[in-house]
């Protein structure tokens, strides 16, 4: 049984929408009638997903691409701006971008790591927000972050990416909090395991990735880890006024059930690392 949203007239921004779970939001809304607006710093990628969406649009409604990078103040600008012009206004922001990057603290070039991932991964989210406050204003919209479960636990040798998200899930709660009064909803959803390049590009150990399922998804309450699809999903719900209207400053954890059961992706690491 698959659930259909009726975003008709919405228009949704989604960072690092050209590929990954940001691509699936970006085609999930399309599918549901929105305009969207795909975007990422690789024009090819971008543009295969913005074709992938106006096919899957009932009206075959035409994506916006915009290429560009987060962390570059002038490219957010552009994308706010080109968004406006194009659509005329802004519903959804889903503030997906983002990456990890393993190291640990005393590794040489470790700050420089730690100050990339925390650019891309909230630096980003914060000025994009407050960028898009006055248009969301406007259309009673809502923000959806896209956090990590990381941000509630602990590991050896990725603290940047686990600093990012937590301080991300403040963010939203403390937005949810100020922009109640603009009838903007804020929320966040903290995936687990997801099979995306992500997990890919953080450096995990190879076997680990190419066995995911049966090295994470296995210990996962739900058998598996997750799919894009997954997320985009619960991305949707949170979206929708009609569905998750009185839902604001929560922070959703869609992870196959990896924080209840206390699966640990450090000790699995440590397996591989004996045999
Ligand atoms: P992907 O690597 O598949 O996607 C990341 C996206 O972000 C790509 O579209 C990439 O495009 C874009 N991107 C990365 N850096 C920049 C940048 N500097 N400027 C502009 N765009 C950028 O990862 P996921 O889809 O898995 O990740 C999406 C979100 O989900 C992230 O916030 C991640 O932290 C979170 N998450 C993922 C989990 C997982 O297991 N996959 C688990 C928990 C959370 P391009 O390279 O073309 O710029």
């Amino acid at each position: 049984m698959s659930v259909s949203y009726d975003f008709t007239g919405k228009v949704a921004l989604i960072t690092g929408s050209s590929s990954g779970i940001g691509a699936d939001i970006a085609e999930l809304f399309a599918k549901s009638g929105a305009n969207v607006v795909v975007t990422g710093r690789n024009a090819d990628r971008v543009a295969k997903v913005a074709k992938q969406c106006t096919d899957v649009s009932p009206k075959q409604l035409k994506a916006l691409q915009v290429v560009g990078d987060v962390n570059n103040e002038q490219d957010l600008n552009r994308l706010i701006e080109t968004t406006v012009q194009t659509f005329g206004k802004l519903d959804i922001l889903v503030n997906n971008v983002g990456f990890a990057h393993m190291a640990d603290v005393d590794t040489e070039d470790y700050f420089q790591i730690f100050q990339n991932v925390l650019y891309t991964n909230l630096n980003s989210v914060v000025y994009l927000t407050h960028k898009c406050v006055e248009h969301l204003a406007k259309t009673n919209g809502n923000i959806i972050n896209i956090s990590s479960i990381a941000s509630k636990i602990s590991s050896r040798g990725s603290s940047p990416y686990h600093i990012s998200k937590a301080a991300l899930d403040m963010f939203t709660k403390c937005m949810a909090a100020e922009l109640g009064p603009k009838r903007i909803r804020v929320n966040s959803v903290n995936p687990g395991a997801v099979v995306t390049n992500f997990v890919i590009n953080m450096g995990l150990p190879t076997e680990m990735v190419e066995k995911f399922n049966e090295t994470i998804g296995t210990k996962y309450p739900v058998g598996r880890v997750g799919q894009s699809p997954d997320i985009a999903n619960t991305v949707a719900y949170l979206a929708s006024d009609t569905a998750a209207g009185f839902l604001t400053g929560s922070i959703v954890v869609a992870d196959g059930g990896h924080l209840a059961a206390n699966v640990s992706i450090d000790g699995e690491k440590q397996k591989l690392n004996k045999n």
